[in-house]
């Protein structure tokens, strides 16, 4: 290094000649280099010329004192650090005071002890200096990682944290997502309006990338208009096809620069950790081979590097949209399951299950799209439609004289959790005027198993208003959650089901069979009854029939029927009920 960058730089300042002279012959032989200041102004000027490394700087001065002069310093960003040594008069405490209030560091009083002077200077000087290293140091690594363009992570820092995250996933079974992008005719922008309308738009792409992606994921830029984002995912392929959709959109909204007024567009590469690569470099490869084909598909878009993930990307995309209109445009119907009791062999309620019949779709199972319908909070309007349907088929049952039966309806946790969701039951008991006993709410364990302290006492709330109305609670899929007794104990329900699963094998697996019975058990311990769902053969219904389970609903009685079937079915079971198998 340059002899003049190592030598600290010391800036005197005293009015006094002597004073000077005399700091000069005890500092000559360490090795600084001295600039000298005569008066306060002479002293600011210097400094922010030379941003030395230490001042010394004597209180007493005409006109301008040592006082001002520190607070200038403080007041100025680029001197706000520099170490100053005030000089007063011996023991005087009040200068100190007021010096300290100033912003000094240390004090020192005249006449100069020689070994004091040479200590101190040292010791603050190879502290400045230090701090300069480290601030040095981080510049460098500020520089070797980021981009200064846009202020993103750059290539370098890129790959150690996709190393890092690839590493986590591995371990914890996650998935990850690569999405490489690419501004569409970017050249053209830089040559028709010039670099620096180019810097601006790189860096407003940078923004807004950065506005859209989750908190644990990381934007890169890696050269040119080349961004990548990366991602740890329970769902890879509907999370990250969502995140490339988002970012086509808002990158697509049209920016200003010197009013220019600029639309841009961008294509999208992904690849999936582990299917696509297991290594940074491979996945980053397939995403640009994927990016590639984006490019050449008409830009705008993105492409999966696995074709199957294309497909699965677009009919998730054509599910969502044709989703949104289910409503509006009638695709919906509900079918009707009876549920037996084991003692009358009568019909003693149902459940309400929902179709979706589209045009061109065709019949969509409620399995496909109940989630998918959750996650867009769908579920709140088609929750409603469910049960006002319900509500009102049974009353109209009820009106024409069939046996009064119990409606049992699936609300789902997305839809329970919504604040009005007791006034909409109301509202819809007042509307189709039927008898709130009539009506049973199927829930998930897991609402029961919240964690938040408030919104437990939430559900808990709203579980005993409806019960206090003469609603029935049902715990549905029993036994596939966390099957805790201790909630059940404390939650206002009435009935559980249990799970299809458990009832499939009960013949064949000892474990189910043990669950089963155990469920049935306890149930009754509690006081509540018991429903079997997915009962399909005489051995399934005789091990429940053996255990006292209440009620069965199943293939074996009948599968889920429309509104005509179920009427006819209820006048015929009224007349002439199921006939129960004996018991061996
Ligand atoms: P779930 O509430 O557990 O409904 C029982 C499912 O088991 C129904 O499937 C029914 O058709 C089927 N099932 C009944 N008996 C048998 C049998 O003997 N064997 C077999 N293999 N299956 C049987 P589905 O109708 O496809 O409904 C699936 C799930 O979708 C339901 O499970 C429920 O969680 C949800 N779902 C249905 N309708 C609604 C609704 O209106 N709202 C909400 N939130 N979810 C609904
Ligand atoms: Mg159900
Ligand atoms: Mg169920």
């Amino acid at each position: 290094m340059a002899d003049k960058t190592d030598k600290s730089t010391i800036l005197i300042v005293d009015d006094e000649i002597v004073s000077r002279y005399t700091v000069e012959a005890l500092l000559s032989s360490e090795g600084y280099n001295l600039v000298f200041a005569e008066c306060g102004e002479d002293a600011l000027e210097k400094a922010t010329e030379l941003v030395p490394d230490l001042m010394l700087l004597d209180v007493m001065m005409p006109g301008m004192d040592g006082f001002e002069v520190c607070s200038h310093l403080r007041a100025n960003p680029r001197l706000a650090e520099l170490p100053v040594v005030m000089v007063t008069a011996l023991d005087d405490r009040e200068s100190r005071l007021r010096g300290l209030q100033v912003g000094a560091d240390d004090f020192m009083s005249k006449p100069f002890d020689r070994a004091e002077l040479r200590a101190r200077i040292r010791t603050i000087t190879r502290l400045n200096r230090y701090r300069r290293l480290v601030e040095t140091e981080e510049k460098l690594v500020y520089l070797a990682n980021y981009d200064t363009l846009t202020g993103l992570p750059n290539r370098n820092l890129l790959m150690e944290r996709m190393r890092q995250t690839l590493g986590r996933a591995n371990r914890n079974h996650q998935g990850v997502t690569v999405l490489t992008l690419d501004l569409d005719n970017f050249q053209m922008i830089n040559e028709s309006l010039g670099h620096e309308v180019g810097d601006n738009l790189l860096r407003e792409v940078a923004q807004r990338l950065t506005g859209l992606i989750s908190e644990g994921a990381t934007v890169a830029r890696l050269s040119g208009d080349e961004f990548v984002v990366f991602e740890e995912a329970d769902d890879p392929v509907k999370q990250v096809s969502d995140t490339a959709q988002r970012i086509l959109d808002r990158i697509s909204k049209s920016m200003t620069f010197d009013n220019h007024e600029i639309v841009i567009t961008a294509s999208v590469g992904i690849s999936v950790f582990p299917s696509d690569g297991e290594e940074a470099a491979t996945l980053l490869k397939n995403a640009n081979a994927a990016l590639s084909r984006a490019k050449s598909q008409g830009k705008n878009t993105y492409q999966f590097f696995t074709t199957e993930m294309n497909t699965v990307a677009i009919k998730r995309l054509i599910l969502e949209n044709q989703l949104r209109k289910v409503l509006e445009r009638n695709e919906l119907c509900l079918y009707y399951q009876p549920q037996i009791s084991l003692t009358t062999g009568r019909i003693a309620g149902m459940e309400a299950l929902i179709r979706w019949q589209h045009p061109e779709l065709g019949f969509v199972p409620p399995g496909q799209f109940i989630s998918v319908a959750e996650e867009m909070g769908l579920i709140i309007p088609i929750g409603e439609w469910v049960l006002r349907t319900a509500c009102l088929q049974n009353q109209a049952w009820q009106t024409a004289g069939l046996p009064k039966v119990r409606i049992a309806v699936n609300v789902s946790s997305r839809q329970f959790q919504q604040p009005n969701l007791l006034q909409a039951i109301k509202d819809i008991l007042i509307e189709t005027r039927l008898n709130p006993t009539y009506l049973e709410l199927e829930l998930t364990e897991s609402l029961l198993m919240e964690e938040d302290h408030d919104k437990k006492n939430s559900v808990f709330a709203t579980l005993s208003e409806l019960q206090g109305m003469g609603v029935h609670i049902a715990i549905d899929d029993f036994g596939t959650g966390y099957s805790s007794l201790s909630y059940l104990k404390r939650f206002p329900v009435n009935i559980l089901k249990v799970d299809r699963s458990f009832v499939k094998d009960i013949g064949t697996n000892k474990d189910d069979a043990a669950i089963t019975t155990a469920i049935i058990a306890m149930a009754h311990s509690l006081q509540l009854s018991v429903v079997a769902e997915g009962v399909e053969t005489t051995e399934q219904l005789t091990f429940l029939h053996q255990r006292q389970c209440e009620l069965i609903q199943g293939y074996f009685f009948s599968p889920p029927i429309p509104v005509k079937d179920m009427t006819k079915l209820l006048v015929s079971n009224d007349a002439q009920p199921f006939v129960i198998p004996p018991l061996p």
